[in-house]
C-alpha cells in the first residue's frame, strides 16, 4: 500500500481544490511561516477520522471549512480525499485504488466516503486499523507536539505504542467483545427478568394445569362410574319393566277373564231371577184354586141336586116330614157368616152366590113350598152335567197339580242351580279382588319404575353435561368386575337397589367434588399455559444461547488479552532495542528503555455502606483495585547523571522523542509517517543525524515531511512550496531544492 495522493478542496487555507502527489518516500512541505503547511498535515488528520477539534486547531467543524476573504467567498464546506494504492490489497478492500474521502459541512455534519459510496466513520477507522493506521496519530506528528509522547501520561504512551504496533486492529477487535458481551449481559439481565416476571404466572398457571389435570382424572372416573350406573340402571329398568310385564300378564289376562266371568255369572244369575215360571206357577195355583172352588161349587150343587132328589124321594115316600124353618134358616145364615169370613174375592163372591142360592132353597123351604119349577127329570140332567163336569175338574185338578207339581220342581231345581251360579259369582268377584289387590301391588311398582324411568331420563342429561357425549354410549359400555370379567345383564338386574342406589350417592359425591374444583374456560388456561411455558422456554432458550455467546465472547476477549498482551511485551522489546540505538545515536551514548507499568487504581466500590451495617465496614466501602497497564520512559544521558524526563531540556526531549517515535517506525513501519517541523530544535549536528534517520526511516515508510530545515530538505526527492497571497489562499508549487530553500526563508 502507498500514499498516492491527497486533495484539499475549501478546507482551511486551501480554498481552491489542491492535490498533493506523493510519488517518492521523502516527500517536503517548505513555505513560508503561515502559508498553511499545517493545515495539511492537519488535513491527513482530518480524512483519516480525527475527531478531536483541537489537534486540527478548531473548536468546531466550521473552523475547518475555508473561511473567505476579501477577494475570495467562504466556502459551505471542506473536503480532504486521500488516495492509496491498494494493488497490495493492504487495505481490506478489492480495489486497486482507494480513496477515502471526508467532507465537513457548515453545520458540523460529516461525511465519510469510500471510493465515492457513503460510509460510517467506523468503517473508515476499522479499514485504517487493518492497514496499521490508527486513530492516534502516531504517524502524524503535529508541530510542537514531537514530545506529545513525553508528555503524555503513561496510560496514553500506551495507547500510541499499541497503536504504533499495529495493536489497534486487536484493541478495536477486544472493545467490539466487550461491548457485545455488555449488551449480551444485558440481555441476559432482561431475559433473565423476564423470566423472573413470568415465572409466579408460570407456577400459577402449572398448579391450574394440575388441578384441571386432576379434574380430568376425575371427570374421567365419574365417566366410567357414570357409565356403569348409567348401564346398570338401563338394564335394571328393562328387566324390570320386563319382569313386571311378564308378572303382571297372568293376573292381567285373568283379570279380564274373571271380569267376563263375572258378566256372564251376573247376567246368569240375573236371568234366573226374573223368570216368568214363578209368575207360571202363580197362575197355575190359582188355576188349581178356582178349579179346587169350581169342583167344591159342583159338589155342592150334586149334593144340593142329590139332597133335593132324596127329599124328593123321601117326600114322596114321607109325607109332611119337614125340619123347622127356623133351624133351616139358622143352618143357613151360619153358613152364611162362615163363608163371609172368607177373604178371597173371587171365592167370596162364588161362595156367595152359592150361598145365596141355599137360601133361596131354604127360604122356599119354610115357605112350606117344594115346588122348584125344576123337574127331578132336569135334576137327574144337571147331576148327571154335574158329574161329569166334576170328573173334568178333578181331571184338571190332577192336571193342575202335576203341571204345579211339574213347574215346582223346576223351579226348585232352577234355584239350586242359580244359587251355584252366585256362588261361582261371589267366588269369582273374590278372586277379582284379589286381583285387582294384587294389580294394584304391580301398579305400585309400574309407578316406581315410571318414577326410575324419569329419574334416568334426566341423570343421562346430566352425564351428557358432565362427562359430554360418550354418556349417549352407556349401552355399548360392557360393566366389568375387578378381575376384568364382564359382568352378565341378569346378574346387574339381580343385585339389590341399594347397591345401584350406593353408586349414585358415590356419582354425587364425585360431581361435588368436580364442582369444588371450579375451573372455569379450562382450554383457555390450558392454551395459556401451554403459551407461557413455550415462551419460558424459549426464553431459557434465548438465555442459554446468550450464555455461549457470552462464554464465547469472553474466550475472545481473553484470547485477544493474551495476543495484544505478547505482542505488546515483544513489541515492547523490540521498540526498546530500536529506541536504545536510535537515542545512543541522536546522544552519542546513554540509554533509553520504555517500562511497562502496572498502575494501581482504585475505583469506589460498588457496595453501598448502611448505618446499621457495621460489621462489613470494610468490605462494604471496598474501592476496587484495577490494574492500569501503562508506559514509562527511562533515559540517561551520557556524561550526566540526569534521569527522568523532566531533567532534560527542550532540544533534550525533542531528540528523545524522534529517537521514540522513529523507534516505533522502525519496529512497525506506518505506511506514512508525517513530521511537521519536528527538526526544527535541531542543532546542525542532530540536524544531520535527524536526515539520515530519516532516510533509513524511509525505506519502510513514505515520509511527509513539513520543515524549514535546509538539511532535512536536501533529504527529500520531491519538495512542494506553500504560498499564501494577498487572498489568504494557500498555493501549492512544485519547487526544487534551490527554491525550496528559497521558499522557506
Ligand atoms: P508556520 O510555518 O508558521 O508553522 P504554516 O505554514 O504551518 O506556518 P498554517 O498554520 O498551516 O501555516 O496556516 C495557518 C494559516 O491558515 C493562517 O494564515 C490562517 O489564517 C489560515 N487559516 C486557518 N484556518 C482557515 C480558514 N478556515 N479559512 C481561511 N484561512 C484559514
Amino acid at each position: 500500500m502507498r500514499l498516492k495522493s491527497i486533495e484539499l478542496s475549501g478546507f482551511k487555507s486551501f480554498a481552491k481544490k489542491t492535490p498533493l502527489e506523493f510519488a517518492s518516500a521523502i516527500t517536503a512541505v517548505v513555505g513560508p511561516n503561515g502559508s498553511g503547511k499545517s493545515n495539511i498535515a492537519e488535513s491527513f488528520r482530518f480524512v483519516l477520522g480525527e475527531q478531536s477539534m483541537k489537534s486540527m486547531r478548531g473548536r468546531r467543524g466550521e473552523d475547518l471549512i475555508w473561511n473567505g476573504s476579501a477577494s475570495m467567498p467562504r466556502g459551505s464546506r471542506a473536503g480532504v480525499k486521500l488516495v492509496f494504492d491498494n494493488h497490495d490489497r493492504v487495505l481490506n478492500l478489492d480495489f486497486d485504488d482507494v480513496a477515502i474521502e471526508r467532507v465537513v459541512h457548515r453545520d458540523g455534519l460529516n461525511d465519510y466516503l469510500l471510493n465515492g459510496s457513503q460510509v460510517r466513520l467506523r468503517d473508515v477507522a476499522e479499514l485504517l486499523a487493518g492497514a496499521n493506521i490508527g486513530a492516534s496519530g502516531h504517524h502524524i506528528i503535529s508541530q510542537g507536539e514531537a514530545d506529545r509522547i513525553l508528555s503524555a501520561s503513561s496510560r496514553e504512551r500506551r495507547e500510541m505504542v499499541e497503536d504504533a504496533l499495529g495493536l489497534t486492529a486487536y484493541l478495536y477487535k477486544r472493545e467490539e467483545a466487550e461491548k457485545k458481551l455488555e449488551k449480551t449481559a444485558e440481555n441476559m439481565r432482561e431475559v433473565a427478568a423476564l423470566r423472573r416476571e413470568l415465572s409466579p404466572h408460570l407456577k400459577f398457571l402449572a398448579s391450574q394445569v394440575k388441578k384441571i389435570e386432576e379434574s380430568e382424572i376425575l371427570r374421567s372416573e365419574l365417566a366410567e362410574k357414570y357409565l356403569e350406573y348409567l348401564k346398570r340402571e338401563s338394564v335394571y329398568i328393562h328387566i324390570a319393566e320386563a319382569t313386571l310385564k311378564e308378572e303382571r300378564s297372568e293376573p292381567l289376562d285373568e283379570r279380564t277373564r274373571i271380569d267376563s266371568k263375572i258378566n256372564n255369572l251376573r247376567s246368569e244369575v240375573s236371568k234366573k231371577k226374573n223368570d216368568g215360571e214363578a209368575r207360571e206357577l202363580i197362575e197355575l195355583e190359582s188355576q188349581g184354586r178356582i178349579a179346587v172352588t169350581k169342583r167344591g161349587e159342583a159338589e155342592r150343587e150334586l149334593g144340593r141336586i142329590e139332597g133335593e132328589l132324596t127329599a124328593r124321594e123321601r117326600l114322596a115316600k114321607v109325607a109332611g116330614a119337614t125340619v123347622p124353618a127356623s133351624e133351616a134358616k139358622y143352618f143357613a145364615e151360619g153358613l152364611l157368616k162362615e163363608l163371609e169370613n172368607l177373604d178371597t174375592a173371587s171365592f167370596k163372591e162364588r161362595l156367595h152366590t152359592l150361598i145365596s142360592n141355599v137360601k133361596d132353597f131354604i127360604g122356599r123351604l119354610t115357605r112350606g113350598e117344594n115346588e122348584s119349577g125344576i123337574s127331578s127329570e132336569d135334576l137327574d140332567h144337571k147331576k148327571a152335567d154335574l158329574e161329569k163336569e166334576l170328573k173334568e175338574l178333578a181331571a184338571e185338578e190332577v192336571r193342575i197339580t202335576k203341571a204345579v207339581e211339574h213347574l215346582r220342581k223346576k223351579i226348585e231345581s232352577e234355584k239350586d242351580l242359580s244359587r251355584e251360579s252366585e256362588r261361582e259369582l261371589f267366588a269369582a268377584m273374590a278372586r277379582r279382588g284379589e286381583l285387582d289387590a294384587a294389580l294394584v301391588g304391580f301398579k305400585a311398582r309400574e309407578e316406581s319404575l315410571a318414577r326410575d324411568k324419569e329419574q334416568f331420563r334426566s341423570e343421562l342429561a346430566e352425564a351428557g353435561a358432565l362427562i359430554g357425549r360418550a354418556a349417549a354410549e352407556y349401552e355399548e359400555h360392557r360393566v366389568r368386575l375387578v378381575s376384568g370379567e364382564a359382568v352378565l345383564n341378569a346378574d346387574m338386574a339381580d343385585e339389590p337397589r341399594k347397591m345401584q342406589e350406593d353408586r349414585r350417592r358415590k356419582l354425587e359425591r364425585m360431581k361435588i367434588k368436580l364442582e369444588e374444583t371450579g375451573l372455569i374456560g379450562g382450554s383457555e388456561i390450558l392454551r395459556e399455559h401451554k403459551e407461557t411455558s413455550e415462551r419460558d422456554a424459549f426464553l431459557a432458550r434465548e438465555l442459554e444461547d446468550l450464555e455461549t455467546s457470552a462464554r464465547k465472547l469472553h474466550e475472545l476477549i481473553d484470547e485477544l488479552t493474551d495476543t495484544l498482551e505478547v505482542r505488546f511485551g515483544k513489541g515492547i522489546e523490540r521498540i526498546n532495542k530500536e529506541f536504545d540505538n536510535f537515542f545512543k545515536l541522536m546522544f552519542g551514548g546513554g540509554t533509553a528503555a520504555l517500562q511497562i507499568v502496572k498502575e494501581k487504581k482504585l475505583r469506589r466500590g460498588a457496595g453501598v455502606q448502611t448505618e446499621n451495617d457495621t460489621e462489613s465496614e470494610n468490605e462494604g466501602d471496598e474501592d476496587l483495585e484495577e490494574i492500569e497497564e501503562g508506559i514509562d520512559i527511562n533515559v540517561s544521558l551520557p556524561h550526566k547523571r540526569v534521569k527522568g524526563l523532566h531533567m532534560l531540556s527542550g532540544g533534550e526531549r525533542a531528540l528523545t522523542s524522534i529517537a521514540l517515535i522513529f523507534a516505533m517506525s522502525q519496529v512497525n513501519p506506518p505506511p506514512f509517517l508525517i513530521l511537521d517541523e519536528t527538526d526544527a530544535a535541531l542543532d546542525e549536528a542532530n540536524s544531520r543525524r535527524y536526515g539520515d534517520m530519516i532516510e533509513n526511516l524511509a525505506k519502510k515508510s513514505q515520509l511527509i515531511l513539513i520543515t524549514h530545515n535546509r538539511e532535512t530538505m536536501s533529504r527529500a526527492s520531491v519538495l512542494y512550496g506553500i504560498t499564501m497571497g494577498s487572498d489568504g489562499v494557500s498555493k501549492l508549487l512544485s519547487v526544487n531544492f534551490e527554491e525550496a530553500t528559497a521558499v522557506a526563508k
